[in-house]
């Protein structure tokens, strides 16, 4: 079921038609951000989300700049029976931070970064971006693991579980979140942690934006400055051998060591040598944070194994490595993704990979593997909302191209690549890396987990309030 399905249910609707635009003006006032409205100057810029694709229109958009305007609009949307969007960093491929018709809880304004060094602890605003959180704690010598993109919001990275370079080293975004503070469907807030409200501290970590909107996030931090980064690439022909011989080594590699694997298409510009400019290759992005001295010692086997074509690899301070991707994939493109979990990564699996990473279909297409083994799997299946626990990568397929008239070209490689693969996968995917994929997808991303999300959301959200997300349906709203 589609955003737009859910949003023809019962439990809510999108009833703009029939708004009392004094309640509208009483809101507004009520306001310490801004509300923008279609019509309003600044609509257009407002609405737009990261990905290109996505066209959605509210009906309007409220700027939150605090916590009582959150719950201002919370309460404004739900007495007023409208479709409600909660939008942190806006970066979701599927477009879940807006909505057609609805309101736009849009938490860009509740912005902040608070570190405390001795605790090792940092508080984060609820629409923070990764890349102020690095800049933040990097002057403490700290860094909380999060993605590869630091313009991705905290919010929905966090809620569907946080991967990235420190995955293997410290586990997941969630397996370092201590405590959030949480604006619930009826308005209440509340503070979520092993203490307070436990069964919404544990949906939160890894079911989405279900639950409530959060406006703060409390994160355990670890010392991390310098790291030893970088990517490394081969030639394609030589893919395969690079493949069977990464999947052997990432099993077993220290948890100070960290490294995606990807196909792509070398950027035509700097560092990157000239004749490689716009070559299909295949590489790994590699992260050490271990001691610097050992740094050299532990790369030997990766550089003595088969001499890469290019080899960037070296000291680089963690937020340069954190935003080193940042221009390549700048907001406004089109992006479609699919994605799956991946337990083994058999030499069938690697040849039909092979297959369609050569047929990458834009510069800026690619497909990513990266590893979840490592302090991932020291946690539970059953600790977090977030199952797949024992899978060994999370795989993402991605067409990205500036133009869209490209659309339907990436989004025809992105589905072949997939439907190819998929059998060979562990079943369901990251909540983060799907677009809106309907019901059976977000059941198969949390398997045995899901029933007891229904039962959180149910104490929750019993009217599937928050529904523009990977939905997790409360049985009352099914009905
Ligand atoms: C270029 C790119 C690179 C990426 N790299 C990584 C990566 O390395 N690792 C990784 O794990 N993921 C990665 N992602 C995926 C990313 O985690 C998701 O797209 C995520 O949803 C983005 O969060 P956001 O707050 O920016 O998104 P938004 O579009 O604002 O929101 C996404 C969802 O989260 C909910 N949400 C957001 N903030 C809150 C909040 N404060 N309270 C409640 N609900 C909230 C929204 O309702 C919505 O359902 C990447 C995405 C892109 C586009």
């Amino acid at each position: 079921m589609s955003v737009a399905e859910r949003g023809a249910q019962p439990s809510g609707g999108t009833a703009v038609a029939g708004l009392d635009q004094s309640k509208v003006a009483t809101f507004k006032t009520s306001l310490r951000g801004e509300l923008i409205q279609r019509g309003d100057e600044g609509y257009d810029a407002a609405r737009k989300v990261y990905n290109g694709m996505i066209d959605k229109h509210p009906a309007m958009i409220a700027r939150c700049a605090d916590v009582a305007d959150v719950i201002a609009a919370v309460n404004f949307g739900r007495e007023n029976n409208l479709l409600v969007s909660i939008r942190g960093g806006g970066h979701n491929a599927a477009g879940l931070g807006i909505c057609d018709d609805g309101v736009v809880i849009d938490l860009a304004r509740i912005h902040y970064t608070r570190v405390d060094p001795d605790a090792k602890t940092v508080e984060v605003g609820g629409g923070t971006t990764w890349g102020d959180v690095d800049h933040a704690t990097h002057a403490y010598g700290l860094a909380v693991p999060s993605g590869i993109i630091s313009t991705t919001g905290v919010g929905g990275l966090t809620l569907g579980g946080g991967l990235g370079y420190l995955s293997r080293k410290c586990g997941l975004t969630i397996d370092n979140l201590i405590a959030a503070d949480v604006v619930l469907a009826d308005g209440r807030v509340v503070r979520a942690d092993e203490r307070q409200h436990p069964d919404l501290f544990w949906a939160l970590r890894g079911g989405g934006g279900n639950f409530g909107v959060v406006t703060s996030f409390v994160y355990r931090a670890h010392p991390i400055h310098t790291d030893y980064a970088g990517p490394m690439l081969w030639e394609m022909d030589q893919a395969p051998e690079v493949m069977r011989w990464y999947r052997d080594f990432i099993a077993q590699a220290p948890d100070d060591l960290n490294g995606f694997f990807a196909f792509l298409v070398v950027p035509p510009g700097p560092p990157f040598p000239e004749h490689l400019h716009k070559k299909t290759m295949c590489g790994v992005v590699w992260c050490y944070t271990g001691p610097m001295e050992r740094a050299e010692d532990t790369f030997k086997p990766i550089r003595g194994f088969l001499k890469p074509a290019l080899d960037l690899v070296g000291p680089i301070p963690h937020p340069a490595l954190q935003s080193m991707f940042d221009a390549l994939y700048a907001p406004g493109d089109q992006w479609y993704w699919k994605a799956d979990f991946v337990d083994e990564l058999s030499d069938e699996a690697i040849q039909r990979h092979v297959k369609h990473g050569s047929q990458l279909p834009t510069m800026q297409s690619t497909m990513h593997l990266y590893p979840i083994n490592g302090a991932v799997h020291r946690v539970g299946k059953n600790d977090t909302a977030w199952s797949y626990r024992e899978s060994t990568w999370a795989e993402v397929i991605v067409g990205v191209d500036p133009d869209p008239a490209q659309k339907d070209r990436l989004t025809a490689w992105a589905r072949a690549y997939w439907e190819d693969l998929h059998p060979l996968s562990a079943g369901g995917a990251y909540v983060n890396f799907m677009m809106d994929e309907g019901e059976e997808r977000v059941k198969a991303s949390y398997r045995d987990n899901y029933d007891r999300l229904v039962s959180v959301k149910t104490r929750y959200d019993p009217s599937n309030f928050f529904r523009v997300n990977q939905n997790i349906q409360p049985p009352a709203a099914g009905a």
